[in-house]
């Protein structure tokens, strides 16, 4: 998962993607970059780190201009993140260009040996820098075509930003698996973005979506924007994921408010729950605060922040390795013992991937006295591995992979573990259009 920005028509863009990719964090936390174009030149600055480590005020004196695009990565275990930053900048025949991506293209590997074979050298591990060197290779005479020719070979899910010396253009796959937004800026222009709490940081209206197949072209100092069917629409499945965790509550995604939703996954987890006997209910925070709001307020037990999380610790699930992950749990979370001795807790969390968290947090309840600790997640098991951008791990990895639920919750440490059906997620979301829901049902429905 990662964060993408882009602003065009408006002073000093490269920091407003700055302050777009701050308020986006959460998607990505591995590395960050921003391209920005100034008297007809390119300049990009990419590092790893927090997008407060890699920008300083002297990077904005570097990034001048009317136009920009940012990215934040997401990190996946093994990858060489300085190498894998974002954005992929070059040069090519029609002069200078920087793309941002968040997605996975499903054929990289193919494309990439056939490129490889002709002969193309390669600076990074992304699938990104596939459509570089597509778009490069193209003999269309505009770039707008060579884009559409480079997307039509790629197979995938990808919300994509693509900056010009004069022009930015913003392309959703024909899924619409990864969200994207449009929105207008105070001074008249314009910024897209992963997600609508970006456009709330900068006083941004929002104004649409970009639509699934869809490419928006924005050009300096142009008002208006166009819009181009570039890929033949399918029936757009927004990525479920967003809703139970990666967006942040209070962006809108696909005319959905995340906070609304989570709070609705709870809601239904406490109807399933209905036998429980519990003194309170406690989220695992962050990510599980909106739906424990809504299974107590749903069950009507009282809401307890029983477990303390440390802000200043990144997304344990990041980290690449076991032992990290680990003792990352601990640092972060730590329950709050005068409250819990002796209760019988409603814990809610968002999901569970390997099992880390849960196993920990029980752990941690148990030892500050909890007399029962019942688990209850806000999604259903997660049974495949995610290949549209989410980075989940292998089957071996997944948890729910590979053991059955009471299995899970004997390992798991808890008294009773509760999950939500494929069907009871859908009906929260709103079940009127369809979503990606990959990673819980095994419907890899991007083939063509
Ligand atoms: P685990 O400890 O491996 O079971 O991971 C579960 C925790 O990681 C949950 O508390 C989620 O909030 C979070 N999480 C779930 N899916 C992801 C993901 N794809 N990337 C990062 N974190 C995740």
């Amino acid at each position: 998962m990662c964060a993408i920005v882009g602003v065009i028509n408006s002073e000093g863009a490269a920091k407003t993607a700055y302050y777009g990719l701050f308020a986006m964090q959460h998607r990505g936390q591995e590395a960050s970059g921003i391209s920005s174009s100034f008297n007809h030149h390119i300049k990009t600055i990419k590092a790893t780190g927090l997008v407060t480590e890699v920008f300083s005020p002297a990077s904005f004196e570097i990034l001048k201009g009317n136009i920009a695009i940012g990215h934040n990565r997401y990190g996946t275990a093994g990858a060489d993140s300085l190498k894998d930053a974002q954005p992929v900048a070059g040069n090519y025949a029609l002069g200078e260009i920087s793309i941002v991506h968040n997605g996975n293209l499903i054929n990289k590997d193919e494309i990439r040996r056939k490129l490889v074979s002709e002969g193309a050298i390669f600076q990074s591990g992304m699938d990104t820098e596939n459509i570089l060197h597509l778009i490069a290779r193209s003999k269309q005479e505009h770039l707008k075509d060579r884009i559409v020719e480079a997307l039509n070979q790629c197979v995938g899910a990808y919300s994509l930003l693509i900056l010009s010396r004069s022009k930015m253009f913003a392309v959703r796959d024909r899924y619409g698996v990864r969200p994207l937004s449009i929105g207008r800026l105070k001074d008249g222009g314009y910024i897209v973005a992963s997600e609508t709490c970006a456009f709330d940081l900068v006083e941004a209206e929002f104004v649409r979506d970009v639509k699934p197949g869809e490419m928006v072209i924005f050009e300096e100092g142009k008002d208006e924007f166009s819009s181009l069917e570039i890929l033949k629409a399918a029936e757009a499945r927004i990525c479920a994921f967003e809703y139970i965790y990666f967006a942040r509550p209070d962006s809108v995604v696909e005319g959905k408010n995340v906070y609304e939703v989570r709070k609705k996954l709870g809601a239904a987890l406490a109807r399933k729950c209905k036998e429980l006997k519990a003194d309170f209910v406690v989220p695992v925070p962050d990510s599980g605060v909106p739906a424990a709001l809504g299974f107590a307020q749903e069950s009507k037990l009282p809401f307890e922040m029983a477990i303390v999380r440390n802000h200043y610790i990144g997304r344990t699930f990041i980290e690449p390795t076991q032992e990290v992950r680990n003792l990352k749990v601990k640092l972060k979370l730590n329950p709050i013992g005068a409250a819990l001795h002796g209760k019988s807790v409603v814990v809610v969390d968002d999901s569970i991937v390997r099992g880390t968290t849960s196993k920990k947090i029980v752990e941690l309840l148990r030892h500050a006295g909890a007399a029962h600790v019942h688990m209850c997640i806000a999604s259903p098991e997660l049974k495949y591995p995610e290949r549209y951008g989410i980075d989940t791990p292998s089957v071996r990895e997944l948890i729910a992979a590979n053991m059955s639920t009471d299995e899970i919750c004997k390992f798991i440490g808890a008294d009773s573990l509760t999950f939500l059906s494929v069907p009871e997620l859908v009906e929260a979301l709103g079940g009127e259009r369809k979503y990606s829901l990959v990673s819980f049902d095994g419907d890899y429905f991007i083939k063509d």
